[in-house]
């Protein structure tokens, strides 16, 4: 029976940046997923690499300095995956956040990006305002821009799985866990591919399920403690307009963020809009948009952009949704902290709940700091920041 260091279990963002950095740090690994690379949320994603600047109204700052670190590194190990667009903060005379505000919170975001260049902002002068896509112009008073990253998801869940490949880890999908056993000093795990059933063990289990960790603990033999989620849907649209010149971050009805942005849909740029913030109860298999979300994402859209909205050909292409895992808590689901949790839920089986997109690389270091007690050092062969990603290798 073959034996992995590490097995990782689900082929999202997380999954794929775990493989890569064990394999870099000199672990076997193994990746086994029921569905495809990039089959859970890291598909359905805003797509943006970024600080977050609207985590600054929850004072989370450590992730928004985190993250842009993690952008910068990035764009620099990922040209041609992530990049750098203007992003565009419209003020109008109802806007809530007013100028003085979003100048803070643009000054703060510039600071904890150590006022790189890239993490710079400027008011829009007057008469670009008038050129920007086709903008509502009533009422509008300043438009503020800075810049931020953005990505193609799947793409950059690809390349690093290809990376954490060609560094030595095996992937396997679609599979099936039938079980995972607790041993002395490991794991055997039982699965099913291609219809036959395989068994192998693991020194250590990473689970990387997305929205399905909890339900993948059910599978393990053991006493295992999961932690109290939430599951909260967040829909995106595509519509059938000429994408944007940048990003649009916008203030709905409700005051809640939402982003118009470019998208590449069948080869043709279009517009995306997005999202929501849904508490989701059921099967995580069974997400999917509802028409109250798609209505919602319309109503912002229009009002930003109602000459754009009033075309002829005007329509949703495409409607996707996706899992957000956040702590159970009674708070809003806006202010709830968005930084993976990496929970031991056995020993030897540590549990990612949450996360980040843009944070994957940093938060797969951490998993590889966590699981040195069980494996010992590895013989490195690679640092994760220094390997290139590209769709085209
Ligand atoms: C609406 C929305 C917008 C977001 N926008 C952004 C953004 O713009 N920027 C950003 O940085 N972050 C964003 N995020 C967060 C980010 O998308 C997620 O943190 C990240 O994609 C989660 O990746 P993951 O690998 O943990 O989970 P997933 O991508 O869901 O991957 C889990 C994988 O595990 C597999 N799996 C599940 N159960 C099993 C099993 N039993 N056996 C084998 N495989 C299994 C699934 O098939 C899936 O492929 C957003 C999240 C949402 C919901």
């Amino acid at each position: 029976m073959q034996t992995f260091d590490v097995l990782v279990i689900g082929a999202g963002i997380h999954g794929a940046g775990v493989a890569q950095a064990a394999a870099a740090a000199g672990y076997s690994v193994l990746v086994l997923e029921k569905n495809k690379i990039a089959a859970g949320t890291s598909s359905k994603s805003s797509k943006l690499i970024h600080g977050g600047l609207r985590y600054l109204e929850s004072a989370q700052f450590s992730l928004v300095r985190k993250s842009l670190k993690e952008r910068a590194i990035l764009c620099r190990i990922a040209p041609d995956l992530v990049k750098l667009k203007p992003f565009y903060i419209p003020v109008y005379k109802k806007t809530t956040r007013r100028p003085w505000q979003i100048r803070i919170g643009l000054s703060l975001y510039a600071l904890l990006g150590n006022l790189h260049k890239a993490n710079l902002f400027k008011r829009v002068s007057r008469k670009e305002m008038k050129k920007l896509d086709q903008l509502e112009q009533k009422n509008l008073q300043k438009v503020f821009q800075y810049n931020d990253g953005q990505t193609n998801d799947v793409k950059l869940t690809k390349a690093v799985m290809f990376s954490a490949k060609q560094l030595g880890a095996e992937l396997i999908f679609p599979v099936s866990i039938i079980s995972i056993t607790k041993n002395d000093n490991n794991f055997s795990v039982i699965y099913k591919a291609d219809n036959k059933e395989n068994k192998i063990q693991a020194k250590v289990v990473i689970n990387a399920a997305g929205p399905w960790v909890n339900e993948l603990h059910k599978l393990v033999s053991s006493e295992v403690n999961s932690l109290e989620v939430d599951l909260v849907q967040g829909t995106h649209i595509i519509l059938d307009a000429p994408a944007p010149s940048g990003i649009y971050y916008l203030e709905a009805a409700d005051q809640r963020a939402v982003f118009v942005m470019p998208y590449e849909f069948n080869g043709e740029e279009k517009t995306m809009v997005g999202t929501t913030e849904k508490l989701f109860q059921g099967k995580a298999d069974d997400v999917k948009p509802s028409e109250e979300e798609v209505d919602y994402l319309l109503a912002v859209y229009k009002s930003y952009f109602s000459n754009q909205a009033s075309q002829d050909n005007f329509n949703v292409i495409q409607q996707f949704a996706g899992l957000r895992v956040l702590p159970k808590d009674d708070g809003s689901m806006f202010s709830r902290p968005r930084d993976t949790i990496l929970h031991w839920a056995t020993p030897g089986l540590l549990t990612l709940y949450g996360g980040k997109l843009t944070a994957y690389r940093s938060t797969s270091e951490l998993v590889i700091k966590k699981i040195k007690s069980f494996l010992g050092k590895g013989r490195r062969i690679a640092y994760t920041d220094q390997l290139f990603l590209s769709t085209e290798l």
